[in-house]
């Protein structure tokens, strides 16, 4: 049997092990942890840092081919590993993905619109900001996720304030855009070219982290789609990516669609595939890493997926005790997915809930009932 390595422990790795395991691979799982959620499914754990060699050499060794699930993984450790086996995504690639100023520059040498931004390194060029970008968001150029490492400005005294409190690191000024939905697009990229997509999927966040996603999008005219699909295909052509990637966009309110930000990964909006498509997003990635051909996905039932954060686990008794599931499976088309996290902690990613039906509004409606069991808002 071939081997696949995954750097990174957490719940996208889990589910591609599972999903690697499923069609006959081994895998082993390189992460900095003792223990993590894919670690503990994987046939072999390697615990390392990203950049120590030992730990490099030894997974390069036994395995055919290697990915990562983790956007922040240092792009160096790829490099390290393509010299000895298949790597997908390449480091290039993900350290386009990594750095938000070099990310936008690619959207725009793609042809595929952005957000109007400007890059802060100096303080000239925090002088020199555009005041229209304001109100914007700053944003620390690397290393944020799930809102982390942005501050919404109003002036430019709150903006030099702001990246103040960033420690002045590299940061990108976004003009604040008015929202009329997120959508993001998955493609799968095999190393002949051939590219694969998944429909547009409409995702609602709360406090900077995705909450609900729902497919078919339900707001989505089909030119928005269309434009949404053909502009992903772009971006991942442009970046000769191999494997799943997945693209953020923003659909304004004057009817425009920019690209909001793109990870070179699965993706937590595309989890809804596990259950309402003909071929997971894990699926798709463990065949484009094994050179496998990949099967255009096919949508076989109208699916919302609601994710399940810590929060759920801190009643007004305290905590942390998981939520009684049973009363919540008792509706129909439900699936549950728990990640196997040791330990709950508010805004934490513990599991998704994917309800699936034969139209948008039953899956619609059975998605109202589970968040309200739940106690989750349903402002969906
Ligand atoms: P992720 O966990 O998806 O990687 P992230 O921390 O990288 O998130 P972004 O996707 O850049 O952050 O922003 C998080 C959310 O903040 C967006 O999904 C959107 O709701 C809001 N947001 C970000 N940028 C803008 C903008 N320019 N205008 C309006 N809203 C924005
Ligand atoms: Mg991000
Ligand atoms: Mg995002």
């Amino acid at each position: 049997t071939a081997t696949l390595g995954v750097l990174g422990g957490g719940q996208l790795g889990r589910m591609f092990v599972h999903a690697a395991q499923a069609m006959g691979y081994r895998c082993i799982v390189l992460d900095p942890d003792a223990i993590s959620p894919a670690g503990a499914v994987a046939e072999k754990h390697i615990q390392a840092d990203y950049l120590d060699h030992l730990g490099l050499a030894q997974l390069a060794r036994d395995c055919d081919a290697i990915t990562t699930e983790f956007e922040n993984v240092p792009a160096l450790a790829l490099e390290t590993l393509a010299g000895m086996r298949v790597v997908a995504p390449a480091a290039a690639a993900v350290a386009v993905c990594q750095d938000r100023a070099v990310e936008k520059a690619h959207f725009e040498s793609a042809g595929v619109p952005c957000a109007p931004h400007a890059v802060i390194t100096n303080d000239i060029e925090l002088a020199a900001v555009d005041p229209a970008l304001l109100p914007g968001i700053l944003k620390t150029s690397r290393m944020g996720y799930d809102g982390k490492g942005q501050v919404r400005v109003k002036t430019a005294a709150e903006l030099a304030q702001a990246w103040n409190d960033l420690k002045r690191v590299p940061c990108v000024l976004e003009q604040m855009l008015p929202l009329k939905a997120e959508l993001s697009v998955l493609v799968a990229r095999g190393a002949d070219g051939q590219v694969v997509t998944y429909p547009v999927q409409q995702n609602l966040h709360r406090g900077g982290i995705l909450a609900v996603t729902e497919v078919p999008a339900p707001d989505v005219p089909a030119e928005v789609a269309t434009l949404a699909i053909a502009s992903a295909r772009q971006v991942a052509q442009a970046l000769a990516y191999v494997g799943v990637l997945c693209i953020e966009f923003f659909w304004l309110d004057d009817g425009r669609l920019v690209v909001n930000e793109m990870a070179p990964r699965p993706h937590n909006s595309g989890h809804w595939t596990m259950n309402g498509a003909s071929v997971s997003q894990f699926e798709l990635q463990v065949r484009a890493l094994a050179g496998l051909p990949l099967p255009e996905p096919r949508q076989h039932s109208a699916t919302v997926m609601l994710n399940l954060l810590g929060d759920l686990w801190f009643t007004a008794e305290g905590g942390p005790t998981p939520p009684a599931w049973d009363r919540l499976l008792a509706l129909p088309g439900t699936h549950l997915h728990l990640y196997g996290k040791a330990e709950a902690r508010h805004g934490r990613k513990m599991g998704h809930l994917n309800i699936t039906a034969d139209t948008p509004e039953a899956a619609h409606a059975v998605a109202l009932q589970a968040a309200a069991l739940l106690g989750l808002p349903t402002d969906f």
